[in-house]
């Protein structure tokens, strides 16, 4: 049994975060290889390194005094150093950085130092070898990471070096400079080193008890998922659920690695699997037919109406080139017969629209378009929707007896999620509305 465990900001914000993290590898020897992020917050309204980091490359740019913001970085690490009793020269460390500091210096370069110096520290407090992800995560020219080189690159080191800790978050371009994925993509780090060594598991370290039912932030205590397929996740993250970034799904379920999350701070807590399917055995204790809810604000809906435009073949098709060609990606399409609706991010259309109109005017001359703003979608999630009739029913009528007015409905073709549009005013409402309905057992 081999693990990729990767430990978030949260979870190594300062030495006494190293701490739980040392007693969670030294509890179970198949943790091998550690992936680490930057230091995070260790309360609320303190800095993450990797924001410093970028403020300080902002200050470079423009000239701006910025021995104040490199010494808060440094008081970081110096914390964590002293606090875990290590040897590291940090000093040294520093002066590298320091010295590789001018105009031209890349973002990329400076804020990948968050995570480099974290992986150094975390190396010697475990005793594993530090690996740096510029000599084995690889992209191409275009930018996109290069699976079978890293994949092979990661396997070989593993090989001859079976502990290891490396920094998440930044790999090298061809040339050898450094690159990062977007932000909190360490996560995206330890899928691909998962997916390298054929890991039979990757734990994803945070501070929260799992993937909850709904966003902690607008249900007050939601309860964790205990299991969640790789499909019902990617919805659930497309919609909102920030636990893990996007990208993160794809090599671990390719390779069909179980995916932990758990939390750094109650390392016994069963966290959420992630799994492509479960056993019947699993199945029979999920007994909630929503596996999760999440959303996102803002988006419009243009509802396009023509008499008889069921007869008119390539319709829709003629209206969804203007959108092509405008460069607006649409998020849903629901219809009916004399008429159809597009679903769009706001931020899409709000600079453009009178173009966006007169052209659809051109080439479709339809008999109306309607246009709603400030509309929130909503995805419903569950495996199990597909299985439960009468769940719409349900839906419409807990939103109805709140009063909240149902704008759109969609059902997706594998019938794993319903998205619902309701006006921003009500996103929040509705949500708590529906993580009730999805307490409800079957
Ligand atoms: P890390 O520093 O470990 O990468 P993140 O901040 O990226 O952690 O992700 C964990 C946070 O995601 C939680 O603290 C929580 O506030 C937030 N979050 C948003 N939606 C959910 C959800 N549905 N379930 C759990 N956490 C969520
Ligand atoms: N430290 C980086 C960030 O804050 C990457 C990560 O945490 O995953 O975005
Ligand atoms: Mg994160």
């Amino acid at each position: 049994m081999i693990k990729v465990v990767k430990f978030g900001g949260s979870s190594l914000a300062s030495g006494e975060s190293f701490a739980k993290v040392k007693k969670i590898i030294d509890a179970d020897p198949s943790r091998a290889i550690v992936v680490v992020s930057a230091p995070g917050k260790r309360f609320s309204g303190d800095m993450k390194v990797t924001d410093l980091l970028y403020l300080l490359q902002a200050h470079i740019k423009f000239n701006a005094p910025f021995d104040d913001i490199f010494d808060k970085i440094k008081e970081r690490y110096i914390e964590i150093k002293n606090s875990c009793g290590l040897k590291q020269d940090l000093d040294y460390e520093f002066d590298v950085i320091a010295s590789g500091l001018n105009k031209k210096t890349s973002v990329d370069h400076i804020v990948s130092r968050g995570e480099y110096l974290n992986a150094r520290l975390m190396a010697e407090y475990l005793g594993y070898t530090f690996v740096d992800s510029a000599s084995w995560l690889v992209f191409n020219y275009n930018g996109k990471v290069n699976f079978e080189k890293s994949y092979e690159n990661l396997a070989s080191i593993v090989e001859h070096t079976p502990h290891i800790v490396i920094p998440g978050f930044y790999g090298a371009m061809p040339d050898g400079s450094i690159k990062t994925f977007s932000r909190g993509g360490s996560d995206i780090t330890g899928a691909i080193a998962a997916a390298a060594i054929n890991a039979d598991m990757y734990e994803n370290w945070t501070d929260v008890s799992g993937i909850m039912t709904a966003d902690p932030r607008i249900v007050d205590n939601p309860r964790p998922i205990e299991n969640v397929t790789f499909a019902e996740l990617r919805e659930l993250s497309y919609m909102g659920a920030e636990v893990l970034h996007e990208e993160t799904v794809f090599p671990v379920r390719q390779k069909s690695i179980p995916l932990y999350i758990k939390n750094t701070n109650d390392m016994n807590a069963r966290g959420t699997l992630i799994m492509e399917k479960f056993d019947d055995e699993e199945e029979n204790k999920n007994v909630h037919f929503i596996t999760g809810i999440s959303g996102k604000k803002h988006y419009s809906i243009i509802t396009i109406a023509k008499n008889r435009m069921n007869d008119e073949v390539g319709y829709i098709r003629r209206a969804l080139e203007v959108f092509e060609r405008s460069g607006i990606s649409i998020e849903h399409i629901p219809s009916s017969i004399d008429s159809f609706s597009v679903v769009v991010a706001t931020s899409a259309i709000e600079n453009n629209l009178h173009e966006l109109i007169s052209a659809l005017n051109e080439a479709i001359a339809p008999d109306s378009i309607k246009i709603a703003n400030d509309i929130s979608l909503i995805a419903i999630v569950g495996r199990k929707l597909a299985a439960n009739i009468g769940i719409a029913g349900k839906i419409f009528t807990s939103l109805g007896e709140n009063n909240i007015n149902i704008r759109m409905i969609e059902q997706g073709a594998d019938e794993i999620n319903i998205i619902i549009g309701v006006d921003d005013k009500d996103f929040k409402k509705a949500i708590r509305v529906l993580y009730n309905l999805s307490e409800v057992e079957e």
